[in-house]
């Protein structure tokens, strides 16, 4: 069942229970936004459930990035008449040419998804992208009568495709904010995800930071977030440099699970070798000069 809390006026946290995953509600006068939708049709479902106990207004939905747990519900809101699904314009790209292969990951929790079996199982591309080719920060307002909700794209992070959704003072910041759990490196840019972390924890303006998974924070913790990440790349690679050093016994003086450690890892060595091919991690293309930059959740070779 759906927990909603109403954290400023009108607007609204979502957490489901699957993949402890965080939506967000925003209501205006004409209209109202949804942001993520959850991994199939089930867990589309029950958002939109908690969301027209809510509202009967017309939808809008977000998708704050290309991860499963992002987008694969967005058929649920299409069937309620929703015909806007904002994004980043990497994150259509990525969706409409490799969503499919993230079917996979969803199998326990959404089947029918997996299996393209049953109604709400189709993907939906975002149609409505924030300006712009996607390499440079961006933003967008979206007016839903009598209020304004902002889009923006500060930079690599979490993934290339991260999308902040902001209202009054409350900011829904999917998964560059992470409490409760690890931050998750498959998809990331560490180096520039701690840049983005200090650029979101100088934004006077937002209160209320909702995180992709867990409880909504202030930015103090994004503070400590950044100082955590920026000390752990350190310490990884200070300890490959060193050659006499375990990699395995400097990993137990990290902040983090081995696992997510060993993710991190993975993707520095990764990032560092494309780095030392000459490919430039600041302007990540795509379409006709395609890097190859995105990573395993998102290309679905994860599994
Ligand atoms: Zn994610």
């Amino acid at each position: 069942m759906a927990r909603t809390t109403e954290i400023a006026d009108g607007v609204y946290l979502i957490a489901t229970d699957n993949y402890r995953l965080n939506s967000g509600l925003i209501l205006g006068s004409e209209e109202a936004m949804v942001i993520d939708t959850g991994a199939g049709p089930r867990q589309g479902a029950e958002i939109l459930r908690a969301v027209r106990r809510i509202t009967e207004l017309p939808l809008s939905v977000v998708n704050t990035h290309t991860h499963f747990d992002r987008f694969m519900g967005n058929a649920v809101f299409e069937s309620d008449g929703a015909d806007d699904f904002w994004a980043h314009p990497r994150a259509a790209h990525a969706i409409e040419k490799y969503g499919d292969r993230q079917r996979t990951y969803v199998e326990v929790l959404e089947p029918e998804m997996t299996h393209q079996q049953g109604a709400n199982t189709h993907l939906v591309i975002p149609n409505r992208l924030l300006p712009g080719d996607g390499s440079r920060a961006s933003f967008t307002r979206v007016e839903l009568g009598d209020r304004a909700v902002t889009l923006f794209y500060l930079g690599l992070a979490h993934t290339d495709n991260d999308v902040l959704v902001g209202v009054d003072d409350v900011l829904f910041t999917g998964d560059i904010l992470e409490q409760g759990s690890d931050p998750a490196f498959d998809d990331s840019y560490p180096d520039q995800w701690v840049s983005t972390l200090e650029q979101l924890a100088a934004l006077d303006r937002y209160r209320v930071f909702v995180p992709g998974h867990g409880m909504p924070v202030e930015s103090p913790f994004i503070e400590r977030m950044g100082q955590t990440m920026k000390d752990a790349i350190h310490s990884i690679r200070a300890s490959k440099l060193d050659q006499n050093a375990s990699t395995t016994a400097a990993m137990y003086k990290l902040p983090y699970s081995p696992g997510a450690t060993r993710i991190l890892l993975d993707r520095l060595t990764w990032l560092d070798q494309k780095e030392e091919a000459g490919v430039s991690l600041s302007e990540v293309h795509f379409g006709d000069n395609e890097t190859g930059l995105t990573g395993p959740i998102t290309l679905g070779e994860g599994q």
